[in-house]
């Protein structure tokens, strides 16, 4: 199996090359995956964002079951069906009040075109022709097609592989860390001077609220995103807020904005929404942003072939139920009491630069990048799955993980580190 996958097939950001380490995944239940050879892994990473109950989860298996007797997809062109307008109704209802229009995309970076398309199409709709660039701040990740590379860090997203290719948006600096700084003027005035600037060009505010997650997980302040929905609105600009790692509760709240109390124009939503069962994601708006441009231009113009997949949105609805309806914010709480004391030890390591944690995310900031060819296998030995890049040894675990296993998995991150990422 690894020798044909070796030889045929890409992986993420992977060499056709490479002889990375590759274990071949049978099975996986709670919070195990079970290798080919028999070994169980802890999985300290939800599949990135998206496994929050967990592998397997009969509530949400009965769903896709249920979905797939009825019918597993037919077009949304002229067709509705329950599964779209279930999970339409849950998102309106959780989201902040203003956003009340839901475009279902087939995966997050689809949702992040669908709201720079929509923000450039509501400027339009108002004769703002020249709005046509974004502002975002460095740092920042919002998926692999060509527009959203253009709203992400410039050197982490490699826009000198693209260059000449890709628009050519606006960037403030990296926003301030730390989630309880006090935020002070300094603190966003090069954000306030690029729209003070170019405000007229301007389309849209672009960023990931509270948590930058794939380009450096770093944490900003409330109040920082609380001034930035003020220049947005003293500038005539939207806000679009990239909730597809922070939302269904990752951070403590709900979504990230909650955190500020603040609504964005458009919110992209994806990861977590169907419990790390099937690609789907979807991108919110207020009646304004909708309405503007349905009286100016007709139509908004993007419509994917799977749009509002039943299957994959029978399984959101199931997965948004199971979360609402059981105690997230105390196993986030404990995720995070759990990460603080497991990873507190890392921080007296001379490998290590920064140590932070943020509601069910737990980060160890390493001075130089990790050596997966030693790290990764060091990991699967210790009996855990954490995927580490660059200087970042990370985790989001399930919401379900019991103490005792998030002490297994931080207890392995604090121990390659020390043992096996010499520096
Ligand atoms: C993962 C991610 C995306 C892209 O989502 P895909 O489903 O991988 O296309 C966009 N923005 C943020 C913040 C993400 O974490």
């Amino acid at each position: 199996m690894v020798a044909y996958d070796r030889r045929h097939i890409w992986h993420p950001y992977a060499s056709a090359l490479g002889d990375a380490p590759l274990f071949p995944v049978v099975s996986a239940e709670g919070v195990r995956l079970r290798l080919a050879d028999g070994r169980e892994l802890v999985d300290g990473m939800a599949s990135w964002w998206s496994a929050i109950h967990g592998y397997n989860h009969p509530a949400l298996n009965a769903a896709a079951r249920r979905q797939l007797d009825a019918m597993a997809h037919v077009m949304f062109g002229g067709l509705t069906h329950p599964p779209a307008v279930e999970l339409a109704r849950r998102l309106v209802e959780l989201t902040p009040e203003p956003l009340q229009r839901v475009f279902l995309a087939d995966s997050g970076s689809v949702s992040v075109e669908v709201a720079l398309k929509m923000a450039l199409q509501y400027q339009r709709a108002r004769g703002q022709n020249g709005r046509t660039r974004m502002v975002t701040v460095r740092g920042g990740y919002h998926g692999d097609t060509f527009g959203a590379m253009a709203v992400c860090d410039p050197e982490g997203g490699m826009h000198s592989l693209w260059s000449g290719a890709l628009p050519e948006h606006l960037f403030a600096p990296i926003p301030p860390a730390g989630f309880a700084r006090p935020l002070v003027d300094a603190d966003t005035a090069e954000l306030a001077d690029l729209l003070a600037k170019h405000g007229d060009e301007v389309a849209a505010v672009v960023l990931e609220p509270i948590v930058q997650g794939a380009g450096g997980m770093r944490f900003h302040s409330p109040a920082y995103l609380a001034r930035v929905r003020e220049l947005c609105d003293e500038h005539g600009v939207l806000l679009i807020a990239d909730e597809i790692a922070t939302g269904f509760g990752r951070t403590g709240a709900m979504f990230a904005c909650d955190h500020a109390g603040i609504s964005p124009d458009i919110m992209c939503v994806g990861k977590a929404m169907t419990g790390g069962y099937l690609t789907m994601a979807a991108t919110l708006c207020t009646d304004e942003v909708a309405e503007t441009i349905s009286r100016a231009h007709g139509a908004f113009m993007h419509g994917p072939t799977y749009m509002a997949n039943p299957l994959a949105a029978a399984v959101a609805v199931a997965s948004i139920d199971l979360l609402t309806s059981g105690p997230w914010r105390d196993r986030v709480a404990a995720l995070e009491a759990g990460l603080r004391t497991g990873l507190e030890p890392a921080r007296a390591l001379p490998q290590v630069a920064d140590v932070r944690v943020l509601g069910g995310i737990g980060v160890i900031e390493l001075r130089t990048p990790v050596d997966m060819a030693r790290v990764q296998p060091a990991f699967v030995e210790r009996g855990v799955w954490v995927r580490p890049f660059g200087k970042l040894v990370y985790v989001m675990p399930p919401y379900v993980m019991t103490a005792d296993d998030l002490a297994l998995v931080t207890a392995a991150m604090v121990d390659v580190v020390e043992n096996v990422h010499t520096g």
